[in-house]
């Protein structure tokens, strides 16, 4: 898919961030896209439901799967602004997502200093990182900068 498509609904979900943000949670949001369609969308909601799995990428995965009837999204692509948790890394797995998109690592939560060099998502989903990543880490910067 071309990085032009990405960077539009990378911004999408960089829009989910920021209702994140303003809701005092931790700034992280994701879309599910169909090509250049989004078919789902979803905010970090830990604080808000009290469920540390209320992840993004869950929220807009349960919205996806909803929408298109379907358990399995090969598909779609899910967008998130930082790099994804064992967990959601775990989700995408389950999804058999045909690609997973997100900004900035997170060298503390991110599936990447859990897993190493292996890699937790399902073999045909196609992984790219760092689209948008300076604006994605920003706001997760400014939050924590708040925070303290
Ligand atoms: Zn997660």
């Amino acid at each position: 898919m071309d990085q032009e498509l990405h960077i539009a609904h990378m911004k999408q979900a960089l829009m989910e961030a920021r209702k994140a943000y303003e809701e005092g949670e931790i700034p992280i949001g994701a879309v599910v896209a169909v090509g250049s369609r989004i078919i789902s969308r979803g905010h970090n909601q830990v604080e808000r439901l009290s469920d540390p799995t209320a992840h993004a990428e869950i929220i807009a995965l349960t919205s996806a799967f909803n929408f298109l009837g379907s358990k399995y999204l090969p598909d779609a692509t899910l967008y998130v602004t930082i790099e994804p948790c064992l967990m959601c890394a775990g989700a995408s797995y389950w999804s058999k997502l045909g690609g997973v998109v997100y900004g900035a690592p997170d060298g503390k939560n991110g599936y990447g200093r859990v897993c190493g060099g292996n890699i937790p998502f399902h073999p045909k989903t196609i992984l790219q990182n760092g689209v948008l990543a300076e604006e994605c880490a920003l706001l997760m910067k400014s939050f924590f900068q708040g925070k303290r």
